[in-house]
């Protein structure tokens, strides 16, 4: 792997003879409702490579979450096509999983123990203590072995928001896809949820693709940023962010890249939208 320029930390970063773990290749996705058909998305590309924190950021109406949702499985693009390890998505499968951004994700009727113990049965992959123990590993990366034994509604959002991060690590996807799920948190909650997801990553080098409208958070979360634009979503460029300091000078210069290039008015008339 090398990047592609020398000093400016936000090129993009050429991965030489690695196959992508995740690939989208011209991806257009529609829906079609009563009267008329929609499209979210248009030809959009983008590799994601094993262990990226990949994220996605457009303004609201932009596609992000149809792609998720085609990624996921559950939707299939009318043009384009998207492959994970090679193999073409089709259905959803317990190598994506999928974090949202409702806190009432979990069974409510089950603990936090029993949620993550119930997904990791259910698929029919673990026995029964096999997935007891994963869920206590997992439930304690994100510090809630105290309450593991809580039913949700005993929780705050935050921690709800971990045991659904918890479960979700604990399948042990390929791809870990991550729609807005701190953009219901209060501001300082948020903020100490990004920096504790950061920390799981620095712990197990997961690979994550996460949508996003904030772009602090898109340049606190991502080591790549994809831009798209304006409903159809188009891709407007695509960054590198991995070791920038979001607070720092870089991290500043970043945000405010972003924002230029999120508010062109420019057609992308075809051209390369790699930055
Ligand atoms: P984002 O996640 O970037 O906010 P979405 O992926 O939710 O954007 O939506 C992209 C576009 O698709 C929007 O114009 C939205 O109105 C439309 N859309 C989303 N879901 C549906 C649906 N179920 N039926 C019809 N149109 C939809």
């Amino acid at each position: 792997m090398r990047a592609a320029g020398t000093n400016d930390s936000r090129v993009l970063f050429m991965h030489e003879n690695v196959t992508p773990l995740l690939s989208v290749e011209g991806v257009t996705l529609r829906y079609r409702t009563k009267d008329h058909l929609v499209t979210a998305t248009y030809r959009v590309s983008f590799d994601v490579y094993r262990s990226d924190r990949f994220v996605i950021v457009g303004p609201s109406g932009c596609g992000k979450s149809t792609l998720l949702k085609a990624v996921g499985g559950y939707m299939e693009a009318v043009e384009g096509e998207i492959r994970l390890n090679g193999r073409k998505i089709e259905k959803p499968g317990p190598d994506r999983v999928m974090v949202f951004q409702e806190f009432d994700q979990l069974l409510p009727w089950k603990t936090v123990k029993e949620n993550v113990v119930f997904a990791l049965t259910a698929s029919g992959r673990l026995e029964k203590k096999a997935a007891q123990d994963k869920a206590m590993h997992y439930i304690d990366k994100v510090n809630l072995s105290d309450f593991a034994d809580s039913l949700p509604h005993t929780l705050s959002g935050g921690m709800k928001q971990r045991v659904a991060i918890a479960r979700g690590m604990a399948m042990e996807p390929d791809v870990l896809l991550m729609d807005e799920p701190f953009a219901a948190l209060d501001a300082l909650t948020r903020a100490k949820m990004q920096e504790e997801l950061l920390q799981l990553w620095e712990d197990t080098r997961f690979t994550v693709l996460f949508v996003t409208h904030s772009i602090p958070e898109a340049v606190r979360i991502g080591s790549r940023i994809l831009l798209l634009t304006p409903h159809p979503g188009q891709v407007r460029a695509e960054l590198n962010s991995d070791g920038v300091d979001d607070e720092g000078s870089d991290g500043k210069r970043l945000s405010q890249r972003i924002e230029e290039l999120l508010f062109d008015e420019e057609p992308l008339k075809g051209r390369t939208a790699h930055v």
